[in-house]
């Protein structure tokens, strides 16, 4: 759907939000930093001046889409040359706002950007407003005669997935009185996320506790991601408690305002004829439920494997008893390597080796060619993303301190990137954008084969130890985590479907309940104390239906495809398998995304990747087990 021309960037907008990078120290101002680790935004536009004046001729075409009004169905031509017109401005709007919102990124203090990337938004705004009749007239058209039209005029090859993707919604549409008051009744569904916004960032009394190091520190959604890392077991305790104890003392409000969320869900969800809400938030990427459900189930009947992963923590921390408390810190300890900016490119370009020459080829070009802007300074938005304008290149932020997290960032962002790069590259504009669900199956195909090539460089055991550690954490992080996240989500809107009663006491019993059978506290795996069943109330994705499922099962599809790679490479069988990934990424949004998988060689409709995802974790801990079988016997 173009109706936003900022879909790729809100997309990594909301994978900076959940890996949560800590705010990096800065490390110098941007003037003192040498142009080769800076992107070159003057590909997008010479200067401010050019911007101005784009910005100023794509705002004297937007009335121009009003002629078009009540004449889509008149000829195949005439539909052509609207869709033609609205992809064109969504295209300069595009190139528009990422170069805007880049120079604010730059130094997120100066207002001339920010002017910039406001004037871009806006534009955006009156955009949606100019082109919002279009995709009802689409979807008020006959289906067949949209088919027929397509049929008649090859111009409109490229918008068939825009087309269909627009007529699959006519059972989901309804007449324009009542889509009138839904749109109404939007401003009001909104209300228990912007509650919950404003408690948790404004008005929640967050503590403030003294650690062991003598640091006084303010803990907040940020600061806690931070300390509950803490080497120090006394003082994860004491972040724990206050920060949870500070939840827990807005347990009811929190439980208020997620509630109205979840009403909204269902309300959206009843009036346009969805089953359930997990159906309408799924429908919207064209995903099965049973994909959902299924990750779910999998996930439970691994949790052997899991607790598995627990135990080798507690073993590695040295601790009698692992508590939720002691989940954080690394099980190893850092992996004690740093690079510059330039060795993290060599690494990637040898670990992505295994992709062929071709993509190792375009990505150093694209190392070369301003893609990146690498090094934190002064000012700069924190974290790393990824975006892209088309028929440019790809453009990427990071923030590189030259840990071996930033390498691994580096090569994540590198996967988008390249992925943004292919499709660029083999379809035309309205196919280029890839849908959200396999978007993060690149970046972390990338970060496993970056795992793979250190693991393998890696002479002393400490290092190995060190690496074997921090795949399994990010693995805890994303298989585990996010379905546990998912499960209790999809039990909370079953809730409210059923009309039973959603109170911040009832949520916290739930919660708990779901967490401790993940971490085995009956077993005595992992204990959970009562103290964290307050955890959901500020988790800010409940907010977003169904969104972080995709974190799951993108690993696990990365992980299959992954698999694949490295076995026909070890056996010299071909390359059937990457060859298949490839045309995947070059495929961009041309097909739907569980099409796209399949196409790649996984099924996801089927148990078989999450095996692979599995058995990958479990050959992580076995090479782990043996290295510590041999340190003990040394
Ligand atoms: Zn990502």
């Amino acid at each position: 759907m173009p109706a936003r021309p900022v879909r790729r960037t809100a997309l990594s907008l909301a994978l900076v939000l959940l890996s949560a990078a800590p705010r990096s120290a800065a490390a110098a101002e941007r003037s003192e930093i040498p142009d080769r680790y800076k992107w070159n935004l003057s590909e997008l536009y010479a200067d401010e001046a050019a911007w101005q004046k784009a910005r100023a001729d794509a705002a004297a075409r937007l009335p121009s889409l009003s002629a078009f009004r009540g004449h889509l169905g008149d000829s195949p031509e005439a539909l052509w040359k609207a869709l033609d017109a609205l992809f064109a401005l969504d295209l300069d709007l595009t190139r528009l706002y990422v170069y805007a919102s880049a120079r604010s990124d730059e130094d997120t203090r100066a207002a001339g950007p920010r002017e910039l990337k406001q004037a871009a938004q806006r534009l955006g705004v009156d955009f949606g407003a100019a082109s919002s009749w279009i995709r009802p007239e689409i979807i008020s058209l006959d289906a067949e005669r949209v088919r027929a039209f397509q049929k008649a005029e090859p111009r409109l090859a490229p918008y068939r997935v825009y087309l269909e993707e627009a007529l699959r919604w006519k059972p989901h549409t309804l007449s324009a009185a009542e889509e009138n008051i839904l749109a109404e009744a939007g401003n009001l569904t909104g209300a228990g996320q912007a509650a919950y916004g404003i408690l948790k960032d404004a008005d929640l009394p967050w503590p403030t506790v003294k650690l062991s190091t003598g640091v006084e520190a303010r803990l907040d959604p940020a600061t806690f991601s931070l300390h509950r890392a803490s080497p120090a077991r006394a003082d994860r305790d004491l972040v724990f408690q206050a920060f949870f104890g500070a939840v827990k003392g807005f347990e009811r409000t929190f439980g208020t305002t997620l509630d109205a969320a979840l009403k909204a869900h269902l309300f959206n969800a009843k009036v346009r004829r969805f089953a359930s809400p997990l159906e309408a938030s799924l429908f919207r990427n064209n995903v099965p439920t049973s994909i959902y459900t299924q990750l779910i189930a999998d996930v439970r009947r691994s949790l052997p494997t899991f607790h598995r992963y627990l135990k080798l923590r507690a073993r590695l921390l040295g601790v009698e008893k692992l508590r939720y408390q002691d989940l954080y810190v690394p099980m190893v300890g850092a992996v004690d390597l740093s690079f510059k900016p330039d060795e993290a490119r060599d690494i990637t370009l040898e670990a992505f080796r295994p992709l062929g020459k071709d993509y190792v080829a375009a990505l150093r070009k694209g190392y070369q060619s301003g893609w990146t802007d690498y090094l934190p300074s002064t000012g700069k938005r924190a974290g790393a993303y990824s975006t892209g304008v088309y028929g440019v290149h790809p453009y990427q932020l990071l923030n590189f301190n030259g840990k071996y997290d930033d390498l691994s960032t580096l090569a994540h962002e590198s996967g988008h990137s390249m992925h943004t790069a292919l499709a660029f590259a083999a379809q035309p504009y309205p196919t280029s954008d890839y849908p959200i669900f396999v978007a993060e199956v690149a970046s972390t195909l990338n970060e496993a084969l970056l795992f793979d090539h250190m693991l393998g460089k890696a002479k002393d055991e400490a290092t190995r130890l060190a690496l074997l550690g921090n795949r399994l954490d990010g693995l805890r992080g994303t298989l585990f985590r996010q379905t546990q996240f998912a499960e209790f989500e999809l039990a909370v809107h079953q809730r409210v479907e059923k009309g039973e009663p959603v109170t911040g006491e009832a949520l916290s019993r739930l919660y708990l309940e779901i967490v401790r059978a993940y971490y085995g506290h009956d077993q005595g795996v992992c204990q959970v104390e009562d103290l964290i069943a307050a955890e959901w109330a500020y988790v800010p994705h409940f907010y977003y239906d169904f969104y972080v499922f995709q974190y799951a099962t993108s690993l696990v599809a990365s992980s299959a495809i992954a698999a694949g790679i490295r076995e026909e490479a070890r056996r010299g069988t071909g390359t059937a398998a990457r060859d298949r990934y490839l045309a995947m990424l070059a495929a961009g949004g041309s097909k739907f995304p569980v099409d796209l998988l399949k196409d790649a060689g996984v099924d996801m409709t089927t148990s078989r990747p999450f095996e692979a995802a599995i058995a990958a974790m479990n050959a992580t801990m076995d090479e782990m087990e043996k290295l510590l079988a041999r340190q003990k016997t040394k």
